[in-house]
């Protein structure tokens, strides 16, 4: 090392992909940021990247000098697999970086999601772990931080020194899990070694059933933290659970457990203890939604205020965050004080700018992208709001993050007032609806088009009993079976009843 600290290699590829939906382009990637970009954006007040950077780089900020050698970060929201061409032309990128880097680093931190495809791979972080390897060789550390949605291939474990893994969801800890990194890299750096115990169960848990805050999900995470804890960090470095996303659709889909660790009998044994505790816990990873007739019913007589969530178009996992169901039904029914956040049409907003506030004509919805579960509707509207879209988030997994949602309209439809904006979002926090003039805490009917995010973010207005998961049709829909899977590993609960395992 030189005098001015470690140097580190920077980079990343964070997106999630459903292999239902349709394929992710270049201007689906928000966030593509080269070289000294990656280190402004990450100490900015309000970073475009999430959270995982920022923490990584702001850890290695206070902890003394470093040099940061940053490459290519790339993030997108969810999507379908990302054109190959495209991933090609970030991995000839990383490729020219890293070569350039070539005997000059000590370490090196990648940010990855976990859950990418492209056209042609399956798994293309494994792709770009190894082409670290290959460039900069086995001896330089590398530490991988993942989304806890990722379907973990044996190569990403491999090629790594460190596999940290989010513990939240909805994901409140990226920051938390940038800075563990950094953390993890100085050690590896200052001479400590690693092992990885890894484990697969034949368990794809619908996303709903992954939450962490209590239930199945929770209890193993909570379970791994309190057996790491109790062994110290000269034992076990860190404990990942990951949930896995199903609509990814790979052979190595499947509830996973990774642990690091100086100690390589206590990570083996730990992972052991650690999948027996998740296969116990089988029959509980199932989603428990409620059918949309009786959501109408409860939009229309509940007490207190309820939050729907449209689970099965959720923007966070792929879904267009354009389809009608519940729009639908709720102003058929006539259901009263109600704000509808957010539906992506471009056209439709573009048209209410054009207009004006105040105005009043015929919205139609889904004109220019009627497909599939995206189905056209007309109703008359008003034009209540409209901004540019741009937001700083304020709570959740967004908050702090500069989001642009494009030019962005509140349309009354009714007794409904709906959302409308030009950049496909998922409808995690408040300040998407709030900054329109919207007041969430008025609303007695609140719907989004989220699968758990925003949780995080409605927290504030919603406890956990009055939230309504609704079953409609979707890209994103809980219910596995509506899927025509080409690629998962079968027998995989909760497909196959049948579905065995035992522990080693
Ligand atoms: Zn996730």
């Amino acid at each position: 090392m030189s005098g001015a600290g470690p140097r580190i290699a920077l980079l990343g590829f964070s997106i999630e992909c459903n292999r239902f939906a349709p394929t992710a382009a270049r201007a689906d990637f928000r966030v593509w940021l080269e070289g000294e970009a990656i280190l402004a954006d990450a100490r900015s007040r309000a970073p475009g990247a999430l959270g995982e950077m920022p923490g990584f780089v702001r850890a290695m900020d206070k902890a003394g000098a470093w040099q940061p050698r940053p490459v290519l970060l790339t993030m997108a929201e969810p999507n379908g697999p990302v054109e190959h061409p495209l991933f090609a032309e970030m991995m000839a990128i990383w490729r020219q970086g890293l070569e350039a880097l070539r005997g000059q680093v000590d370490g090196i931190y990648c940010v990855l999601h976990g859950a990418g495809l492209t056209t042609e791979l399956d798994d293309p972080e494994g792709a770009l772990q190894a082409l670290v390897r290959e460039v900069l060789g086995q001896g330089v550390p590398l530490v991988c931080s993942y989304d806890l949605h990722a379907n973990v291939s044996d190569g990403m474990v491999r090629d790594c020194d460190a596999f940290v893994g989010y513990r939240t969801n909805p994901h409140l800890d990226m920051r938390e899990r940038g800075a563990e990194s950094a953390g993890l890299l100085r050690r590896l750096m200052a001479g400590e070694r690693f092992h990885r115990a890894f484990r697969r169960l034949p368990i794809v848990a619908p996303t709903v059933s992954q939450l962490t805050s209590e239930g199945p999900y929770a209890e193993v995470i909570n379970l791994g933290q309190a057996q790491a804890n109790a062994l110290g960090p000269k034992k076990i470095a860190n404990v990942s659970v990951m949930g896995g996303f199903a609509y990814g659709d790979t052979p190595f889909n499947g509830f996973a457990i990774i642990v690091t660790g100086p100690d390589k009998p206590a990570c083996e044994a730990l992972a052991d203890e650690l999948a027996k505790a998740a296969w116990e816990r089988r029959a509980r990873f199932v989603a428990k939604l409620t059918s949309l007739r009786e959501s109408v019913e409860r939009a229309l007589t509940s007490e207190v205020p309820l939050c729907f969530a449209d689970v099965a178009d959720n923007p966070g996992g792929g879904g267009r965050g354009n389809t009608m169901y519940i729009l639908e039904a709720f102003h058929k029914a006539g259901v009263q004080d109600a704000i509808f956040g957010i539906i992506h049409d471009p056209a439709l907003a573009a048209e209410a700018h054009a207009l004006g506030g105040g105005a009043k004509f015929t919205a139609r919805f889904n004109r220019d992208a009627a497909k599939g579960f995206s189905k056209p509707f007309t109703a008359e509207a008003r034009v209540e709001a409209l901004s540019d879209g741009k937001v700083t988030g304020r709570r959740g997994i967004f908050a702090n993050t500069a989001i642009e949602l494009g030019p962005t309209a509140a349309l009354r439809i009714g007794g409904i007032v709906v959302v409308v904006v030009s950049r496909r979002t998922q409808c995690a926090d408040p300040a998407f609806l709030e900054h329109l003039g919207l007041d969430i805490g008025a609303a007695k009917v609140v719907v989004v088009k989220s699968r758990g995010h925003f949780r995080g973010g409605f927290d504030e207005f919603f406890s956990a009993q009055r939230i309504v998961e609704v079953d409609v049709p979707g890209l994103t829909s809980p219910v596995l079976d509506r899927f025509e899977w080409k690629k998962l590993p079968r027998p995989v609960l909760p497909l196959d009843p049948e579905t065995r395992w035992t522990p080693r």
